[in-house]
């Protein structure tokens, strides 16, 4: 098959499909044709990911069409620049063939922030499909493309890949350039695959690894082999149980799947243990003001001046005030507020400082029972997918969809999310939660369950 066939392929499936999930902002047919075009003539030494049709989060850049980030105050923004990532991708003869819906700015965990209009999940459309790459997730899970990029500050690949029965990744903190991602909370926010098996997830890792002098907190390591991680072997491997996430608030149908794949592992050679991540409870609240005081900082530049939207005032601070307040949804300006606030004298002691302490405990934690075990096993997150319109009037609600998922992001480690089965006929995601850097032992054992 050629790449013109194939991004064909994809392009016709967008077509026939996302009038009713709505996963892309943005597809650009056109460019992506003629560039598989000129694939088509395929050199002796492609690669894996040659003429393979792929979607980017909308938070990535990509020169000459728009970056939106699912926000009205960028509605009309086109990129000076791509992000290393696209770069990477390009240069391996991946074909980007649109640009995918989200949380504004990455702020939400099912899709419904976005300024534009809601995705709906493919296995249901009246659910939600997770966020804030909520796309990303849809457009993997539609047969639209064969893999996507998402970013996950603290739950937002892995959520979404569980609610929409994919497998995603979020990275160790500094694997993969953050540079041209619109920065939402930079020392939480990492790009990450979403794919339909470990295996392909494993070929887009590899080829947006890697060390990058255009982002200062780019680790400059050796990416190791990760196709060849995956031996299907996990005799010995050690699994961490936190029992602080099996307590409540979480559904009995995700709590027998989890309690499946337990099974499963052990009947693989796999040893399963107990484990304890006591500060783990501060972690919602920690992350609730560390990632909405960078998001404050991060936000200040789309001031009606440098991008996108502007709209007129009276002088220049009303002009301000007047974009902003139509530019931005309501939760990004929620979350603007709350790290302002955070931010601001005679508070950062007690807010910003204490939640940075916080986060050191539950990178202490992790480091404590990674002594003794290799990966930890969780649920990705406590329900499946659920109604749209349920949860988007109480954002306190919606934040607990990220329990499992946000000390990860505090930590600065990779996990993935992988597939584990149905409750009531929605997907269920597993969660392997590994040390830093070690992302090939987590793909062995994702595949060898999956
Ligand atoms: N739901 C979380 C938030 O709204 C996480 C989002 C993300 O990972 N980008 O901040």
């Amino acid at each position: 098959i050629k790449p013109s066939e194939l991004v064909s392929a994809s392009l016709e499936r967008i077509s026939a499909t996302d009038e009713r999930v709505k996963a892309f902002l943005s597809v650009h047919g056109d460019e992506a044709l003629a560039r598989a075009k000129q694939l088509d003539d395929v050199p002796a030494d492609a690669g894996l990911l040659y003429g393979i049709p792929g979607a980017l989060k909308d938070n990535m850049s990509t020169k000459g069409l728009p970056t939106t980030c699912a926000s009205k105050i960028l509605a009309n923004y086109k990129s000076a620049y791509d992000a290393t990532v696209v770069t990477k991708l390009n240069d391996l003869g991946a074909v980007t063939v649109g640009k995918t819906n989200m949380d504004e700015f990455a702020m939400g965990s099912s899709g419904e922030n976005s300024g534009f209009f809601p995705t709906h999940n493919p296995w249901d459309l009246t659910r939600v499909p997770g966020g804030s790459s909520s796309g990303s997730a849809a457009s993997v899970a539609a047969g639209q493309v064969l893999f996507s990029l998402g970013s996950d500050t603290g739950g937002s690949i892995r959520q979404p890949a569980s609610y929409c029965g994919v497998v995603g990744l979020k990275p160790t903190y500094g694997l993969v350039s953050r540079f041209g991602l619109v920065a939402y909370a930079s020392s939480l926010d990492q790009i990450g695959p979403f794919t339909q098996t470990v295996e392909d997830n494993a070929i887009v890792l590899q080829a947006i690894a890697g060390h990058d002098k255009l982002d200062s907190t780019s680790a400059n390591l050796a990416i190791p082999d990760y196709l060849a991680a995956l031996t299907g072997d996990i005799k010995g491997l050690r699994i961490g149980l936190p029992k602080e996430y099996f307590g409540e608030g979480m559904d009995a149908g995700v709590r027998e799947q989890i309690a499946d794949v337990i099974k499963t592992l052990e009947r693989l050679g796999a040893t399963v243990g107990e484990v304890s991540l006591p500060n783990s409870k501060y972690a919602l609240a920690s992350y609730y003001l560390l990632a909405p005081a960078e998001a404050s900082s991060n936000l200040a530049r789309f001031d009606g001046v440098r991008y996108g939207l502007r709209v007129e005032g009276e002088n220049l601070i009303d002009m301000y005030k007047r974009t902003r307040a139509e530019g931005f949804g309501e939760e990004v300006q929620r979350r603007i507020m709350l790290g302002t606030y955070a931010l601001s004298s005679g508070y950062y002691d007690a807010y910003y400082l204490r939640a940075q302490k916080v986060r050191t405990l539950i990178k202490q934690d992790f480091d404590q029972v990674f002594e003794n075990y290799d990966v930890i096993l969780s649920p990705t997150a406590p329900t499946t997918a659920f109604e749209l319109g349920k949860k988007s009037d109480d954002p306190v609600t919606m934040y607990l969809n990220d329990i499992y998922t946000i000390p990860v992001n505090l930590a600065g480690i990779p996990a993935i999310s992988v597939p584990c089965g149905l409750s009531n006929g929605l997907p269920v995601g597993v969660q392997f939660i590994g040390k830093a850097f070690d992302e090939s032992t987590l793909l062995r054992v994702a595949h060898a369950f999956e």
